[in-house]
């Protein structure tokens, strides 16, 4: 059996290794267009502010691909998958044959439409999305630069995180009210804002890029509320798009992502995709969304492996669920934050510390803990379980959650099941 797995990040390499534990006999070969083995992506912000080192960035040991019989083929693109053939050309027109195929391909920025901005021409903006960019910038930041971030996203505000102390300046810019605006309602965002505020990090929200101005560099970018910022780095962080065009030039079906069921297997037999590049349901939304997060990729790459390899496992369905620290602070937002009919409860509050939950029709559908996150397992279980929260020994609302809030049954249960999450 030949394995074939386009993408070495967290979908690929779960992939590759579950395969490889239960079929000790076939190929299992993994094409990156990257140059480093596979890394933590979320580290790279670490990286540029000096607080992991080069040889940590590593997602798996050094002798990982070796001691696992598992070829790897950097700074390779697949360009074209032969689905009659079943051959993935990659450049250098070489072929490389398959039984199995896994599309592991992530996801790209969003690079929006702004006047004279030409990523080929100028050399001081970068987009944030990969360690070799991450990388570029540390090289080309000096304590004089005025940094700009397009984006108050996750990863503008990583990027931004990642900078600070090191430069003169940093403007996050964002078109939201808020940061973080997909994820998060203005309350908690305003926590999280001032707390960066607080880091030397400036904001401009409620207006975009329009135009950036200089002579070779950009070296000034007007905002559509008119102000006109100096500029020695920008960075472009407004989103990312899946990577579907192999898929979708192969006659595989792509809608925001590559579609697949729950075998992760996509529209073409032998050929499945996980991780960033695919949509999947969403449990609460119960519609079909690309869920753009470290472990749910992971996940994702483990069943398409599992099913590669003959066994018949479903995914389960996932919701979004980010868990992350912005200097220190703690954020975790899960679920649905504003639902239509839905009680926004807050339980907790102060300047830095937040207890949001979100409840409709007697279920916890989404939370946003800041500073509080210590049992982000349960509000996770009470949501994955779709827990009625009136069958619970109290009410959620009025005080901070427990193993106790489970009845008695139903605790021993969750005692002696512990899947790992942090009861
Ligand atoms: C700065 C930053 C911080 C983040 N923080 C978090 C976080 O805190 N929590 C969280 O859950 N998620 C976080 N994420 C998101 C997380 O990194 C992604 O969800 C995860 O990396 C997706 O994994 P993947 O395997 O699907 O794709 P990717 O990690 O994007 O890997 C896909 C790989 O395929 C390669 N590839 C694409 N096309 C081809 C081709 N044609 N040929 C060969 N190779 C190809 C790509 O170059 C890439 O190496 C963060 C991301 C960034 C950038």
């Amino acid at each position: 059996m030949r394995y074939l797995i386009i993408g070495n990040s967290a979908a690929g390499i779960s992939a590759a290794d579950i395969i490889r534990t239960n079929d000790t006999k076939g190929s299992v070969t993994i094409i990156s267009d990257e140059e480093f083995d596979a890394y933590g992506r979320p580290l790279i912000s670490y990286y540029l502010s000096g607080k992991v080192e080069p040889e940590n960035m590593r997602y798996r040991s050094v002798d990982f691909y070796k001691s696992r019989n598992i070829e790897v083929l950097l700074n390779t693109e697949a360009k074209k998958i032969d689905t009659e053939k079943k051959e993935v050309l990659v450049n250098g027109d070489k072929k490389l044959g398959y039984d199995k195929l896994l599309i592991a391909t992530g996801s790209s920025p969003f690079i929006p439409q702004i006047k004279n901005l030409d990523f080929n021409k100028q050399k001081n903006v970068f987009t944030f999305l990969t360690y070799r960019e991450s990388i570029r910038l540390k090289e080309k930041i000096t304590k004089k630069s005025r940094v700009v971030v397009a984006g108050a996203g996750l990863i503008g505000l990583k990027a931004a995180e990642g900078l600070s102390k090191q430069v003169e300046s940093i403007t996050v810019i964002d078109l939201a009210d808020r940061v973080m605006a997909s994820v998060l309602d203005k309350p908690a965002a305003d926590i999280i804002q001032n707390h960066i505020e607080q880091n030397d990090i400036n904001f401009e929200l409620q207006t975009s890029i329009s135009e950036v101005r200089g002579e070779k560099d950009v070296s000034k970018v007007v905002l559509s509320n008119g102000r006109v910022l100096e500029c020695d780095i920008l960075i472009v962080a407004v989103g990312v798009r899946p990577n579907t065009d192999l898929a979708k030039t192969a006659g595989i079906k792509t809608s925001k992502g590559i579609v697949v069921n729950e075998y992760m297997q996509t529209s073409e037999k032998d050929i499945y995709a996980a991780g960033d590049c695919v949509e999947s349901l969403d449990l609460l939304l119960n519609e079909s969304r690309v869920l753009a997060l470290w472990p749910n990729a992971s996940n994702q790459g483990e069943i398409a492996g599992l099913n590669m390899i003959g066994a018949k496992t479903k995914a389960p369905a996932a919701f979004a669920m980010n868990a992350i620290s912005f200097f220190g602070m703690q954020l975790i937002s899960a679920g649905i934050i504003n639902a239509l009919g839905s009680s926004n409860i807050v339980t907790d509050s102060a300047k830095d510390k937040l207890r949001r939950l979100n409840i409709l029709n007697d279920n916890l559908i989404g939370f946003i803990l800041i500073n509080h996150n210590q049992r982000a397992g349960i509000y996770t279980a009470l949501i994955n379980d779709r827990t009625k929260l009136s069958t619970l020994e109290y009410d959620i609302t009025l005080k901070d959650i427990g193993l106790s809030v489970y009845p008695k049954e139903e605790r021993t249960k969750k005692i002696w099941n512990h899947k790992g999450c942090d009861l």
